[in-house]
């Protein structure tokens, strides 16, 4: 149990690093690890692992300021509030993995970012990062789309961005890196979109990790009418939320809170195999038989039709006219896949 004194003291060990220009690759690399760095999209996935997993593989560094789904703005913030933050902690990823050029890819939609940071690039200062401006769509900002839209390469099916030679980073992560290296701070705090119809002042928050999310919708001036439905995450990828005292994690980019008019939650229909899931799918799979073989516990079969190569963006189920619960299904499924596989290797089959 630790009592909060609420003095908000740092420890003795947190505070300005002298002479990072010295510091060596695996140097940094153990910092990150230090810090507590995951992915802050939404992923949260150790960024030390996929430093460690990329080195020597990885060519193509690239920044991910493509906030994609709708109603979150927080990375966006932090690309007009903190974009210092964001350059030098890309100079940092690039000595790691002993590069020289960075993308940090940001949408259309977030035009005055793009031009903020260009004027940054423009002094002279950072000169080894290359914005790229990207039509906005979704889902942009997911790494193996990213990854095609910058370098045209493909990760195939089973594999990762290091294997065609990329790693893609937050814009926020990017920061956090920063923020450890140069501060001493480890991850202790993020920046979360608290919004929806029924958020009576929708704003950004910096927030400590551990906050109770009841603590946020009262500093966004509460609810103005009773929420349907509250996300945390966007509203394509996010998980519903059924407790206020539930806690902001690493991941926690947005907390949503819909009004009954926002929100239609419509009866499930039987699939009219119309085949619009296929048409919208960005990883190419076929949700109907995905979903048909989820809904069977066909484990070999979901294999075969590549369930992990689901990103879990929703395009399918938001598409859907019958209200199937695609995404949901599969994240269950991707469960009890692993679940099955876990079961196989104890009995040796
Ligand atoms: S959620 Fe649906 S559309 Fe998105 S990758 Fe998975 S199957 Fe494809
Ligand atoms: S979009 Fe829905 S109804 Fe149409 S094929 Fe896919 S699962 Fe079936």
């Amino acid at each position: 149990m630790i009592e909060n004194d609420f003095q908000d003291t740092p420890t003795a060990e947190i505070g300005p690093r002298k002479q990072v220009d010295q510091l060596t690759g695996p140097e940094l690399q153990e910092i990150v690890r230090e810090a507590g760095i995951v992915g802050m999209g939404g992923a949260a996935f150790p960024s030390h692992v996929k430093i460690s997993s990329g080195l020597g593989k990885v060519d193509t560094l690239i920044i991910n300021g493509c906030e994609c789904e709708p109603y979150i703005t927080s990375d966006y913030r932090m690309l007009l509030e903190r974009p210092y933050e964001i350059l030098d902690g890309i100079d940092i990823l690039l000595r790691i993995f002993g590069l020289e050029h960075a993308y940090l890819a940001i949408e259309s939609n977030k035009h005055p970012a793009v031009e903020g940071i260009t004027d940054i690039l423009s002094e002279g200062c950072k000169s080894r990062v290359m914005v790229r401006e990207l039509r906005t769509r979704y889902p942009q900002g997911a790494e193996k789309q990213l990854i095609q839209t910058i370098t045209g390469r493909q990760v195939p099916p089973g594999k990762l961005p290091a294997d065609v030679g990329c790693a893609v980073f937050n814009v926020d992560t990017t920061a956090a890196i920063f923020r450890a290296v140069y501060q001493g701070m480890p991850l202790i705090r993020r920046i979360v979109t608290v919004t929806g119809s029924a958020v009576r002042r929708p704003k950004n928050l910096r927030v400590r990790i551990g906050t109770p999310i009841r603590d946020l919708f009262e500093n966004a001036g509460g609810f103005s009418s009773l929420p349907k439905k509250i996300i945390m995450g966007g509203p394509m990828m996010g998980v519903a939320q059924y407790d206020l005292s539930v806690p902001v994690i690493k991941g926690t980019n947005a907390l949503i809170a819909m009004s009954e008019k926002e929100c239609r939650i419509e009866e499930t229909k039987s699939c009219i195999r119309c085949g619009k899931c296929i048409s919208v799918c960005p990883m190419h799979l076929m949700p109907l038989y995905l979903n048909l073989f989820a809904d069977r516990n066909r484990f070999d079969q979901l294999e075969a039709y590549n369930l992990s190569d689901c990103i879990e963006c929703g395009a399918c189920t938001y598409v859907c006219p019958s209200r199937q619960p695609l995404v949901h299904n599969f994240r269950t499924a991707k469960r009890r896949l692993a679940e099955e596989k876990k079961r196989q290797q104890r009995s040796g089959a």
